[in-house]
């Protein structure tokens, strides 16, 4: 049977600044997102048989609907009945290498990667566009996966502006193992502290998103200034996830003294990545973040900020 690969980068967030409560629930955020190259591998098949079979090794992956690839298999169905008849059942096998509830949107990416596997196993035909319609149903986060690179996201985090590319730049990365953070959690417990502080309507957060628009963060992106990005860094969430969790604070203290350009918590944490100038760089400093906290916890990475979305190869 014929099938996809699909690789899905992570994500982090270079800005995340919480403007206010939206009439449906959410915050109405401004974030400046980037993929990087640390990927899952992700496998869409059809099968002889209907519906969905989902296989992941990672203990904390669920294999049912509360599975965002299961849901994105789901909604193609529904809304492809007469490809979902023709091509039957797909089976969807996961291999993660993207840490789990970790702020970087791995079941983000793995429910993109099945939007964009299932439009082509089925000769679908949907643009980009289309495809970051029906992702924006599976979650905030969806939306920026398909296509990746560096993008203001705003709404709810699924109205993206691209931005240039900053391809190549070094990034460490580090969670530790022991530790997940609820990304509900983290915004509840944001409102609970932080709503006397919110902009209280849609001409007051125009008025904000504006200000960043034409703010420094984004110039130094324009003109690819990574000391300028690194100055720039700034994520609300650590507010609330930094004091719950002392070690994350001590992780992120650690990169600072230790020379990264540039630290910060990415999306609801716990993982904290950290810019470097070279390759060199970044793998002393995560040789030095390593051998300071000595902890078997820690896992670290040495990755690199890229333009890439979803990429797809057809399984021969
Ligand atoms: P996001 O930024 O999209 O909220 P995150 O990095 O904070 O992502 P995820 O890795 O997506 O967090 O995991 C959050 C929860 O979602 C996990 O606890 C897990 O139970 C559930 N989940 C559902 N589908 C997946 C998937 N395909 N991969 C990982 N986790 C998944």
């Amino acid at each position: 049977m014929s099938g996809y690969i699909l690789t899905a980068p992570a994500k982090i967030n270079l800005y995340l600044e919480i403007l206010g409560d939206r009439p449906d629930g959410f915050h109405e955020l401004v974030m400046v997102m980037q993929t990087i190259g640390l990927r899952d591998r992700i496998e869409v098949k059809s099968q002889r048989g209907s519906g969905i079979n989902l296989y992941c090794q990672h203990p904390q992956v669920p294999l049912n609907e509360s599975n965002i690839a299961y849901r994105a298999a789901q909604l193609m169905m529904s809304r492809f009945p007469k490809a979902y008849d023709k091509f039957g059942g797909v089976d969807i096998t996961i291999e993660k290498n993207i840490p789990v509830a970790a702020g970087l949107a791995g079941g983000s990416g793995n429910g993109a990667a099945v939007l964009v596997g299932l439009n082509l196993l089925w000769q679908l035909g949907l643009t980009q566009p289309d495809l970051q319609e029906l992702a924006a149903e599976l979650g905030s986060d969806v939306p920026f996966c398909i296509g990746g690179g560096t993008a203001i996201a705003t709404g709810r985090g699924e109205i993206l502006d691209p931005l240039p590319d900053l391809d190549g730049i070094p990034v460490v990365l580090a969670k530790y193992s022991n530790i997940a953070v609820s990304t509900p959690w983290a915004y509840q417990t944001y409102r609970k502290q932080f709503e006397e502080g919110y902009l209280p309507d849609d001409d007051s957060w125009q008025a904000r998103m504006k200000q960043i628009h034409s703010g420094g963060l984004i110039q130094a992106i324009q003109q690819k200034n990574i000391e300028a990005i690194a100055a720039e860094l700034y994520n609300d969430l650590e507010k609330v996830v930094l004091p719950e969790f002392p070690q994350v604070k001590k992780l992120r203290d650690c990169f600072a003294k230790h020379g990264a350009i540039g630290t910060m918590m990415s999306g609801s944490g716990p993982s904290v990545f950290a810019l470097c100038n070279s390759v060199t760089e970044a793998n002393n400093l995560k040789t030095a973040v390593a051998a300071e906290l000595n902890d078997a916890d820690l896992d670290l990475w040495v990755t690199h900020i890229s333009c890439h979305g979803i990429n797809a190869t057809l399984i021969e």
